[in-house]
Order: C-alpha cells, then structure tokens, then sequence
C-alpha cells in the first residue's frame, strides 16, 4: 500500500564557523549563507527512495522557519520530494524545540487532515545549529506516535510497521515498530543524491503552502518565546586552549626523562 511520508527540514548556516555577537550573544546572521541542515538531506533522500520503492507513495517536506527558509523546501522538491509546506510568522519567533515540535506537529495533523494519513515523519539525528536532537522526538510525543533515533537502515516497511536498524555504540538494534512513526535517521543510512535539472525546474515552478499559527489553529500559549520553556541566558564561545607546552630532546628517551619529570613537578605522578 503506498505511504504518505513527510520528512522535516530545517535552514541552518551552511558552514561551520559560526559568530556569534559579543554584545547581545546572538549568532551573527550577516553574510552567512544558509542551507539544509546536513542531516535533513539523508532524511530527504530517505523519504523518495521509500517513495520510489512503494509505488503510489508521495513525499512531502515541512520546515518552520523565516521567510529564506523557503530555500530549503525548494532544494527538496529539486531533490525529489513532491510537495512543500512552510509554518512562518512572527508569532513563532523564540521558539525552541518545544515550541518547534508543538507548531511541526500541527502542521502534520493538517497534513492528515488533507492527505488523509501520514505514514512516517523522517528527521535528521539533529541540526548543525541547536543540535539538540530533540524535534523529531517532540513531534512523536506530540502526536504520541513511536519514535526511533539513530535509524542507520530501513529494511522492510509495509502499511502496519517498519523494520529499522538503529546505530548503537557497541552494534545495531533491529526493531519493527508500528505505523504510524518518526524516525531520525543517521548519515549511515545513504548518499544523498545532487537534485536533477528536471528536480530544479520543478522545484522553481512549485507552489508552496505558507500556515501561519492561525492556520494551523495552534494554541498562541505553546509557540513562540512564550511557548518555550527553555531559555537561552548566554551564548559564548569556548575559552581557547592555551598553548601545548614542547619537550625537547636529542633522543627519544631524553624526551620521556623530560615528561616524566614534567608529569612529577604537577604530581600527576
Ligand atoms: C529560548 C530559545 C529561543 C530561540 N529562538 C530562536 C529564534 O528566534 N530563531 C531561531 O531560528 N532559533 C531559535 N532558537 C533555536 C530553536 O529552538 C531551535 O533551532 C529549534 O527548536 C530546533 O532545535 P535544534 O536546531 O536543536 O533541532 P534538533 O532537535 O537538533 O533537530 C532534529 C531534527 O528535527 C527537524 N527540525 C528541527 N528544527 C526544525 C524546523 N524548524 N523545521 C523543520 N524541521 C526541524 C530536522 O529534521 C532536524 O534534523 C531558540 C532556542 C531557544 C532555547
């Protein structure tokens, strides 16, 4: 039976050297170029290789963000996914992952609501940015549906339940879990493919459906910095380490004399 899946992306700073203001401790957004956060891309290739192992099946994407977050859900249809869907507005300003996976999961009941059913949510394991790992989590608790982090392969999924292989430390877990879930995948789980010139056509054609909390008849008291019970007293970067101190030496067993003597004089031995 085909499935609807809805796989949740979210626009992060495309690179690693991230600033952040000195006076307000807020990241500096100015001449930083964004994308989709690096683990949201297994999770879009994911969902359209079950979409295209199922046939019949459709593939949507969701993001909540600014307005430039749009970026992001057009990458994905250029990527594969046929439909778009974008919760913005002030109103969800501050939100932090409560607040994020209360307005997300909204957003899918609609999806329900229109589409019928949705099947399985696919996350990535956590953004670049927050990194907090708990969105996808969130949603399943929202919509008290299973969820299962660290999904490194889906082996066999039918309309009732999914066969998944979860990353571990020490192996993997096998688990059949019931229908309908979320799933945060891993970067083990696939290469993720560049978007096709036929993708980045449609992509630049396709209608993308903007809600605002109104829209998704979200309770004002659960999004936004009022709706997040977290809060962020200060960001800072970490102090930077102090310089290595260098044993010199003619052999390599006048070096060991030294750090042993050296390890002596601060009693680590
Ligand atoms: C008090 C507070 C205020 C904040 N204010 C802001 C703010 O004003 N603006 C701002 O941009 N951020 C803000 N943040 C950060 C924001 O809360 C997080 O970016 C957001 O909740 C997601 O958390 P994360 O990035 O750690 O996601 P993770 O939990 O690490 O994400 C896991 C997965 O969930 C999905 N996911 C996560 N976020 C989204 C999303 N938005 N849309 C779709 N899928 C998603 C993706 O698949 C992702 O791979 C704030 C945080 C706090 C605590």
């Amino acid at each position: 039976m085909p499935l609807n899946i809805i796989v949740c992306v979210k626009q992060t700073p495309a690179t690693a050297n991230i600033q952040i203001d000195s006076h307000t401790g807020l990241l500096k957004s100015d001449g930083v170029n964004w994308g989709i956060n690096p683990f949201d891309e297994y999770a879009i290739e994911e969902g359209i290789r079950l979409k295209e192992r199922i046939p019949g099946s459709w593939c949507g994407a969701l993001t909540l963000g600014l307005p430039r977050s749009e970026e992001v859900l057009r990458e994905a249809i250029a990527r594969g996914c046929d439909e778009a869907f974008h919760i913005c507005g002030q109103e969800f300003d501050g939100s932090d992952t409560f607040a994020t996976s209360y307005a997300l999961h909204k957003g899918i009941q609609k999806l329900i609501q229109t589409k019928g059913k949705i099947d399985l949510i696919l996350c990535g394991k956590q953004t670049n940015d927050g990194d907090a790992g708990q969105v996808g989590p969130g949603i399943a608790a929202w919509l008290d549906w299973p969820s299962v982090s660290y999904v490194k392969k889906i082996e066999e999924v039918n309309e009732k339940q999914v066969k998944i292989h979860r990353m571990m430390e020490d192996g993997s877990d096998i688990l059949e879990v019931s229908l309908p879930a979320v799933l945060s995948v891993v970067k083990e789980i696939n290469e993720p493919r560049l978007p096709s010139l036929k993708g980045k056509m449609a992509s630049k054609k396709a209608v993308i459906s903007k809600w605002n909390a109104e829209e998704l008849g979200c309770d004002r008291s659960k999004v936004g910095l009022q709706g997040s019970p977290t809060v962020v007293a200060k960001r800072f970067l970490p102090p930077s380490r102090p310089q290595g101190t260098r044993l010199d030496g003619a052999t390599i067993e006048d070096k060991a004399k030294k750090l042993v003597e050296k390890l002596k004089e601060h009693k680590l031995i």
